[in-house]
């Protein structure tokens, strides 16, 4: 029998990735040996892993077209300006979401307007409509933070009402659904990461996809394509790029070969890795939901997630029973992140710490962020670990509590 102090400690890492498929590994190899990294270094008759790669997700993804790119971050900007947004322009967005996205929309030139979340994390659509009529905005890029998709029936309803062009930030619903349609395919263009922390891992790397021909064309030459448009796999045709040839500036954002060929084998796990990532889930919800100090964040029945974090709120708790359910998990070997805390940590922040922004008026998500804990879980979990994780932060929350 162990200890209890040593039963009573996870020891797995929560930043730990699975290895890469051996597939993966060999086609790296390959490309390696073959010494052609750059995407248009193509030998005669040559497609080249980027452009399969483009046409492979383009197609599990059901989009028009699918262009690769160094990070999702530089796909939210391209999509953005291909998108039409110009310096000064006001691009709405979730209150609540990582630093990238606001970075993003700083990056074009354009303001960030901050929407409210609501108590299940989603965009809440009545501020969403409020907030186009106060800021005139034509754009909104709404990130669909830690995998809650919102009512995406009734949030295209408003913006196609409202004349606002939809972007959507995938980096968290790669993979997910919402009344049967892939997350992505809801608005004019949409962003995905495959930074290590997502649901494909190539260090860095992102994708936009599209279904409008033009949009992809100015992409594409923003991606840094210089003439060679020719050369990709999930492209428009020539003439679409009669006018974004000569009109759109080179971003230098393309993706390469090494990483798009330890990519390709991934996609092929993608389905079979949301399943294994919904597992693990549902056990760490069921654990959490025996505690009546905890609220996990309800999940409408059109929604099918991708979990691979999980966030629970503690409505009870004071800022100092936060910081302390914080550290008594961590004793425990379990790492949670804290959105309440008033100075970003590791890849945590809220929007005061946007201090680039105008300083924005959010009560609502202020109040819901105040309690809201967030945990990754990596596939490098068991099953069994995540009813241990589940069972250690209920203790944590024990003793914090009393
Ligand atoms: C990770 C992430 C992105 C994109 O990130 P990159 O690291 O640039 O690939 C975008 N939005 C959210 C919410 C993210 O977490």
């Amino acid at each position: 029998m162990d200890a209890p102090a040593a039963s009573g400690r996870f020891t797995g890492s929560f930043t730990q990735q699975e290895a890469l498929p051996g597939a993966a590994i060999d086609a790296a190899v390959a490309v390696m040996r073959g010494g052609r990294l750059h995407r248009y270094n193509l030998a005669p008759g040559e497609t080249g892993e980027v452009a399969q790669l483009e046409a492979e997700y383009r197609d599990w993804q059901g989009a028009g077209y699918c262009l690769a790119l160094t990070s999702g971050g530089q796909a939210m900007q391209i999509a953005l300006r291909a998108c039409g947004v110009k310096p000064g322009d006001t691009v709405l967005t979730n209150g609540f979401t990582l630093a990238p996205v606001p970075g993003a929309i700083e990056a074009v030139g354009a303001r960030a307007a901050l929407v409210e979340i609501d108590a299940t994390l989603r965009l809440d659509l009545d501020d969403l409509e409020r907030r186009i009529a106060d800021t005139g905005a034509r754009f909104l890029l709404v990130s669909h933070m830690r995998g809650h998709l919102c009512d995406m029936d009734r949030l295209t309803a408003i913006c196609r009402a409202a004349g606002v062009s939809l972007v959507e930030d995938c980096a968290h619903t790669m993979g997910a659904r919402w009344n049967g349609t892939r997350s992505g395919n809801f608005g004019i263009a949409a962003c995905f990461s495959t930074q290590t922390y997502k649901h494909m891992n190539s260090g860095e790397g992102g994708f936009l996809t599209t279904g409008d021909a033009e949009i992809a064309a100015r992409a594409t030459i923003l991606s840094g394509s210089y003439m060679l448009y020719d050369r990709h796999g999930a492209g428009p045709s020539a003439e679409h790029f009669a006018r974004a040839r000569y009109e759109m500036p080179n971003c230098s954002a393309r993706m390469d070969a090494l990483r798009a060929a330890i990519l390709r084998p991934q996609l092929r796990e993608l389905d079979r890795n949301v399943e294994r990532w919904n597992r693990r889930y549902r056990i760490v919800e069921a654990g959490l939901k025996g505690d009546a100090r905890l609220t996990t964040i309800g999940r409408p029945r059109a929604e099918s997630p991708v979990g691979s974090s999980i966030q629970f709120r503690a409505p009870g708790f004071s800022q100092a029973q936060c910081r302390a359910l914080v550290d008594a998990a961590g004793a425990r070997g379990v790492e949670l992140k804290w959105f309440g805390a008033a100075e970003p940590a590791g890849f945590t922040s809220s929007h005061q710490s946007w201090r680039y922004l105008k300083p924005q008026r959010l009560p609502a998500t202020d109040a819901m962020l105040a309690t809201l804990f967030d945990m990754r879980l990596p596939l490098t979990f068991s099953e069994d670990d995540c009813a241990l994780i589940a069972r250690l932060i209920r203790e944590a929350a024990d003793e914090v509590g009393r």
